[in-house]
């Protein structure tokens, strides 16, 4: 009976997340648990209903899902409160980002690779929002580089569409971005118009054959803790990627795991012509970070992934303790970009950078990560040609004791061409 009142209970609320049962000193009761919890609450009709792995690691999975102007009530007889402690104590580390803080000095203009008609002009009268001379600062994990000559957040596939049309004939470049957790942004800016499929492109919808329908701009880790929540399993290994699933499928994420490229069935998309097409998923030859999106030209807007039904409980905690192991591994709470450099084949990058001895190495600004020698941290006032020139000092490092050429997994973003040493991908 108390199963059923409590199924009933939360209809006020957009979200239930219920957390894991503990037993205080009795016997747990057989079948009572989190899921059997959340299944109640759908049963009488709740559409957003997650059971959360661990309540250790509630608070950090709540802080991505918030946002501003959100209540967040935890309720329970046991130590629950602690969550709702842990969660201000992130937000309040989190409004410190500079992401949020005003936009830092432009040194310079952004450079043009725009056409006679501005970027801005083209995308003025189309539904969604323009930010024009945007900081990229606010866009990066980096947060470096100049700004972007217009940031285009559209409203609508059409006008997705529209912009790369207009783009197209006006001979204006187009760059699509995701959370910018991959990206060296140059000094100077970006030229052209930056399009990021935002809010209008963050829905996950999830079918019953497994199929999950995802807005280019949802988050990576929002999608995997709501397929577990919902029993559907797969994607645990990519636990702990920030970013875009736009971003992760053009970049094959994943881990020496598994990689998203694996569950894609298909994606959606404006292609250079700035048609609407869709690409199977077969099609797109998945490799070790790299897939044919970019060399396509496709801007994605939808990407459809397949899960498997499994054990909800067990996946939640390989995703957890996978977390845990990266936050001991990999620096964070730091600027920088993930790895920089993709392991050569049946090597570690990281493994050559550090028997370089480039560990702490800096120029300027930019380091060497004392944690992990494939991630470069960008300190206060780190340029990205500091960056860029650290970059240039590790391969060539490596490859003057180790003979192996380097290449790099960041994307670089506004630089000329001449301006990139020739091994530098992407761009
Ligand atoms: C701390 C940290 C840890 C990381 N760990 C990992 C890891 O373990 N494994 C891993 O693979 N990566 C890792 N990364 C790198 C990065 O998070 C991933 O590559 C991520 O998937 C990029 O997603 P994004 O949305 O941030 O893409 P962005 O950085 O914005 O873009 C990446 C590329 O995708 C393109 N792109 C983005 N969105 C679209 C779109 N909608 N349409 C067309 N093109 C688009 C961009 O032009 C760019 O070329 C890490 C990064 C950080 C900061």
């Amino acid at each position: 009976m108390l199963a059923d009142e409590f199924g009933r209970s939360f209809y006020g609320a957009n979200t239930v997340v219920v957390a894991p049962i503990y037993p205080a000193g009795e016997q747990p009761i057989s079948g009572v648990d989190a899921s059997m919890l959340a299944d109640k609450c759908r049963s009488y009709g709740h559409k957003d209903v997650h059971v959360a792995g661990e309540l250790d690691s509630l608070a950090e999975e709540l802080a991505d899902q918030v946002s501003s102007g959100d209540l967040v009530i935890t309720l329970g007889a046991g130590s629950v409160w602690r969550v709702g402690e842990a969660l201000l104590h992130r937000l309040r580390g989190h409004a410190s980002d500079t992401r949020r803080a005003p936009p830092e000095p432009i040194e310079a203009p952004a450079v043009g690779r725009s056409g006679a008609t501005s970027a801005a002009d083209l995308v003025a009268d189309l539904e969604g929002e323009a930010k024009v001379d945007h900081p990229m600062t606010r866009c990066t994990s980096f947060r470096l580089g100049g700004p972007a000559e217009v940031v285009f957040i559209p409203s609508s596939e059409a006008a997705a569409a529209e912009a790369i049309a207009r783009a197209i004939s006006e001979g204006v470049t187009v760059t699509a971005i995701g959370g910018g957790t991959n990206l060296l942004v140059a000094d100077r800016g970006v030229g052209g118009i930056v399009l990021s499929p935002g809010p209008a492109f963050g829905e996950i919808r999830f079918e019953n054959d497994g199929r999950v329908l995802c807005g280019a701009a949802a988050p990576l880790a929002k999608v995997m803790r709501q397929a577990i929540a919902r029993g559907w399993v797969g994607m645990e290994t990519l636990a702990g990627i920030p970013g875009s699933i736009g971003g992760a499928a053009v970049m094959n994420a994943g881990t020496r795991d598994g990689e998203i490229g694996e569950l894609i069935v298909a994606v959606r998309g404006v292609d250079r012509t700035g048609r609407l097409i869709e690409v199977a998923g077969k099609d797109l030859n998945f490799a070790y970070r790299s897939s044919q999106i970019s060399k396509l030209g496709l801007t994605l807007l939808e990407i459809e992934l397949t899960l498997e039904q499994g054990d909800a409980v067990a996946a939640s905690r390989r995703a957890y303790e996978i977390r845990h192991y990266r936050n001991r591994t990999q620096p964070h709470k730091v600027r920088s970009a993930g790895s920089v450099f993709k392991n050569p084949p049946g090597e570690s990058a990281g493994r050559l950078l550090d028997r370089s001895g480039l560990k702490g190495v800096n120029v300027g600004g930019a380091r060497v990560s004392e944690v992990h020698a494939n991630f470069l941290t960008a300190e206060k006032g780190c340029s990205a040609s500091e960056i860029a020139g650290l970059i240039e000092r590790c391969r060539q490092a490596v490859w003057d004791q180790h003979q192996i050429g380097l290449e790099l997994e960041i994307q670089p973003l506004g630089f000329d061409p001449g301006e990139l040493p020739p091994a530098w991908s992407g761009g």
